[in-house]
């Protein structure tokens, strides 16, 4: 019979065959308290058991059709995200009998912070521009999380070397809405530009992607 730390080494194997460029775990408990629940007051995760799957996609600038927002439907490289994660949940319960899902995307719906929980499963770094930069793919990655009901040991520390120190700052510069103009991310200048952004489109939604595209 397979440990538990083996069964979710398959997972991410798993993951990864199935589209994801990038998988980690951590135990859910670890969420609880992570530096962005902290800074908003809010908890980190609904659950303080089991483990939480991150599944990250990479969202190519030559296909910005990647990220297009639809009512109802979200962009399409979410729902091959998603489609991933069901898959990797449906693996886990028919090979192994563990109970798994898909978790929401936003927060208030039951989800987790992703871009915390992919810094702390050892997926990537944050940048300067808030977002996760991941060897390889810098910030143009995507996340969305399976939860298993299956414990696991924390993430072992990954050494990452982090650019943001040697670079002049292109996301910074780039940001139409100076929200990073105080040194710190404004997330509601950035939310004026993505609420902008919705009311300027119709169905289809293209937000700002200045601070992500412009980092090397
Ligand atoms: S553009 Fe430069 S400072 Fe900004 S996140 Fe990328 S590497 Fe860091
Ligand atoms: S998404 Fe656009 S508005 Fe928001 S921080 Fe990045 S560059 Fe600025």
């Amino acid at each position: 019979m397979k440990s538990d730390s083996e069964i979710l080494r398959e997972a991410v194997r798993h993951a990864l065959r199935l589209g994801a460029d990038v998988a980690g775990t951590i135990p859910a408990a670890m969420l609880k308290n992570c530096p962005s629940a902290e800074a908003d007051g809010n908890q980190g995760s609904v659950r303080d058991d089991g483990t939480y799957i991150i599944l990250g996609l990479f969202h190519d600038p030559a296909t910005p059709e990647m990220d297009h927002w639809e009512e109802g439907r979200g962009t399409p490289g979410d729902r091959q995200l998603g489609a991933i994660g069901r898959s990797i949940a449906g693996w886990l319960n028919e090979t192994h009998g563990i109970t798994a899902e898909l978790i929401p995307y936003q927060l208030d719906d039951g989800g987790i912070y992703l871009k915390d929980a992919a810094v702390i499963a050892g997926i990537g770094i944050m940048g300067r521009n808030n977002l996760v930069l991941v060897p390889g793919f810098g910030p143009r990655i995507r996340f969305r999380a399976v939860w298993a009901n299956i414990e696991s040991n924390p993430p072992a520390p990954v050494d990452l070397t982090n650019p943001c120190p040697e670079c002049p700052g292109y996301c910074i510069s780039t940001c139409p809405m100076g929200a990073f103009e105080t040194g710190t991310y404004s997330r509601q200048r950035c939310m004026q530009r993505m609420n902008a952004d919705k009311k300027r489109a119709r169905e289809i939604i293209d937000h700002c992607r200045a601070c992500e595209l412009a980092c090397p």
